[in-house]
């Protein structure tokens, strides 16, 4: 996250406005092909063309002045540091169930500062609880910050962290946990902690948000008391993530922890179950559960499992692509490799005899589909049967990054004395509800 006070400027704008000594949310004269224009300087976004500066103006409006050579910039006050006021906590109700929020970042813990337009990662769980009173009807509110991220900047040891805090909160008899993330790679962790986290006694509800908690699209709150309720009240003990069903507020999916993926970049139904359906709803105030092969809430065959190792890597075939790339990951140092194929499980030919020789030193490949239905068939085709007698092991209908997080966590659990057999056996085997050897034609939800 930008901390320079510049947000989204670069290069010699960049240079510029720190001349002056401006930041963003300072009032600013900017002097241009001869106008003057007095404002707010305003945050842009990133990736925005590099030479233009945007200025609230005082009738309300923002205008991008282009950064010429003769560009003047002065600055006419520093900005008041715009202050986010919590509203006051709610009363705690003491015979509800305790559920613990444990925020880790991303947008459902940010807000768009208006004044200046710069999104900040403002709100920890506690902001959170405060600003959706009605959570205190629903469970005993605890709240916990453990990370403060951007979701693509999760490792496998942010992993390790939040599978370690929930085993804690496990331990402490909490009747539910909810992790708050960022929706960009929160199926990645959803698989990993539905793997560290087997069979838990609790739910353990992930949940995002697709629309900062201030604006007033946002799915934030909706979400957020979906997956409170759920972790308070569901008959379940499984890892799950919350959000919304379609576009309005009134359904919030309850996706299974190894079957859920982020298909939209921002719309509000962007998560959706692949060759699985929801394992249930949570609509007007009640939880519908759907899936009848759930782990019971209370159930006593909880194993936490909380290691992963990196060292694993997905590779997504494509035409004309080189299988020197297997060589070159394993020469320094992956341990497997699961390829997501076409349609049924397939690369080109020439990748045989590299994957051949990968396999006969014990590194593990396996196959699953871009296609995101279905499962993979290496048996149909040719091609496919002469990848199954080089050693590649078809994932069945596993999701490709959910498979790549199976194998980090197999690696990290059981890696240094795994033989590649046992590695096979582990991927193949039902953990979590990853896998299964029947899928229905297009089922998703
Ligand atoms: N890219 C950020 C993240 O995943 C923001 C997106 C979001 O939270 O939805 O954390």
């Amino acid at each position: 996250m930008d901390t320079s006070g510049l947000q989204g400027y670069s290069g010699t704008t960049k240079e510029l406005l720190e001349r002056e000594n401006v930041r963003i949310g300072d009032e600013i004269e900017v002097i241009s092909n001869g106008k003057r224009y007095r404002g707010i300087l305003m945050a842009r976004y990133e990736l925005s063309d590099p030479n233009y500066i945007t200025l609230k103006l005082h009738n309300g409006y923002n205008i991008g002045i282009r950064v010429t050579k003769g560009v003047r910039v002065f600055k006419i006050s520093a900005g008041v540091k715009p202050a986010f006021v919590r509203p006051p906590k709610p009363q705690i109700l003491s015979d509800l169930p305790s559920v613990i929020i444990v925020s880790t970042g991303g947008t459902i813990a940010s807000r768009v500062e208006y004044r200046t337009g710069a999104v900040r990662p403002a709100l920890n769980a506690d902001d959170l609880l405060a600003i959706v009173p009605e959570l205190a009807g629903i469970a005993r509110i605890d709240t916990e910050i453990l990370y403060n991220v951007w979701s693509e900047n999760i490792q496998v040891q942010h992993w390790i962290g939040m599978a370690e805090a929930v085993d804690r909160l496990i331990r402490k008899n909490v009747d539910g946990v909810v992790l708050t993330h960022g929706t960009d790679t929160m199926g990645y962790t959803a698989a990993a902690l539905s793997f560290a986290l087997q069979k838990p006694p609790v739910p353990v509800v992930l949940v995002g948000a697709q629309r900062s908690s201030d604006r007033p699209s946002s799915d934030a709150t909706t979400n957020l008391i979906a997956a409170v309720a759920t972790a308070a009240k569901a008959p379940f003990g499984e890892v799950v993530v919350a959000m919304h069903k379609w576009h309005s507020d009134d359904v919030i999916a309850l996706h299974r922890g190894t079957r859920v993926v982020k298909l939209h970049t921002s719309s509000r139904d962007a998560f959706h179950s692949v060759n699985s359906r929801p394992i249930a709803y949570y609509q007007h105030g009640e939880l519908r559960v759907i899936a009848d092969d759930l782990n019971p809430r209370g159930s006593n065959e909880y194993i936490c499992k909380p290691k992963f190792d990196a060292r694993a890597f997905l590779i997504k075939f494509f035409p004309s692509m080189k299988p020197d790339i297997l060589n070159i990951l394993a020469d320094i140092g992956i341990k497997g490799f699961v390829i997501e194929g076409t349609g049924l499980g397939h690369v080109s030919s020439n990748w045989v005899p590299v994957i051949k020789e990968l396999t006969e030193i014990g590194v593990f490949v396996g196959m699953t589909s871009q296609c995101k239905f279905g499962r993979v068939n290496m048996n149909v085709y040719d091609s496919g049967r002469d990848l199954l007698r080089a050693g590649v092991v078809p994932l069945d209908d596993m999701l490709a990054e959910v498979a790549l997080v199976k194998l980090m966590w197999i690696l990290g659990n059981f890696g240094d004395r795994a033989e590649l057999e046992d590695i096979k056996e582990l991927m193949l085997m039902n953990v979590a509800g990853e896998i299964r050897s029947r899928t229905l034609p297009n089922v998703g939800g």
